[in-house]
């Protein structure tokens, strides 16, 4: 990166590689997601909601809560687990593809894999592997799935590769945390008057720091229009510039010579 692109390099430099590299990252998160998603997903269901006042706000959010545990509730009913369906779907791909691997066993515990492509190192006991997948996701690599397989064919290990994955994609630890509901409340009718003292008052209006703006930010459309015009509101055409002949000031200095010449006209008849 240093030699293609030295200006990025030395932006990236100076934010931690623990942010933005997946060789870096702890594995903490067992996540690899680098996107907010998450974020961006809650913050579009507030849409209709986040301009209301704080009550009908929160309000808001609370019936979406509601609705949203009735719905997973819904889905954890028809899933079948270990895993939940999302996750058993990813590791289902990892299954096949382990399945076209080449498997070395070194010892009980580390295993060398190789594919067409990529050679591999995997440490069941530490739950590694040098892919770093299963380590980042805490989720068994492609790699990690061939070994575990591999032991199971030598007797070393029965059962299936699911136990390895980490709790977090349990199907029982999801219904753990939609476990609780919402508990439904009466309209606002039927709420105790709050007996706190305090009065709600407007914020307090700051002045802005800097001189304050006069001109008005223009719109795109004005922009162009303003990009033919130079700095004596001229019209440039071509780099050549050129007066507008519909502009007023011509239009009153024309009027004004016809005027002159019909008033010495009328002179010249009456001597
Ligand atoms: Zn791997």
């Amino acid at each position: 990166m240093k030699i293609a692109e030295p200006g990025f390099h030395e932006k990236l430099s100076n934010i931690p590689a623990r942010s933005w590299s997946k060789a870096h990252f702890s594995g903490r998160a067992k996540c690899d997601i680098l996107l907010n998603n998450i974020c961006e997903v809650f913050n579009r269901r507030l849409i209709g909601a986040r301009d209301k006042p704080v009550i009908t706000c929160l309000e808001f959010i609370r019936v979406y809560m509601t609705k949203r545990i009735v719905n997973v509730k819904k889905i954890q009913a028809k899933a079948h687990g270990p895993l939940t369906p999302h996750a058993q779907e990813v590791f289902n791909k990892i299954k096949e593809e382990a399945s076209q691997l080449n498997v070395l066993m070194v010892d009980a515990v580390q295993y060398q894999v190789n594919s067409s492509r990529s050679q591999c190192v995997v440490n069941v006991k530490n739950k590694t592997c040098t892919c770093r997948k299963w380590d980042l996701t805490s989720m068994p690599c492609k790699h990690a799935v061939a070994a575990i397989n591999d032991m199971a064919r030598n007797d070393i290990r029965i059962g299936v590769p699911e136990e390895l994955v980490d709790e977090v994609y349990w199907l029982s630890t999801w219904k753990k945390v939609y476990e609780n509901v919402i508990n439904p409340i009466p309209g606002p009718e039927n709420w105790i008057t709050s007996q706190c003292p305090t009065k709600l008052l407007p914020p307090k209006h700051h002045k802005q720091v800097g001189r304050p703006q006069k001109k008005r930010k223009k719109s795109v459309g004005e922009a162009e229009v303003e990009a033919h015009f130079d700095s004596e509101r001229k019209m440039t055409w071509k780099g050549n510039t050129t007066k507008c002949s519909n502009s007023t000031a011509v239009y009153v200095r024309n009027a004004v010579y016809v005027m002159l010449l019909l008033v010495m006209q009328l002179m010249y008849q009456t001597h």
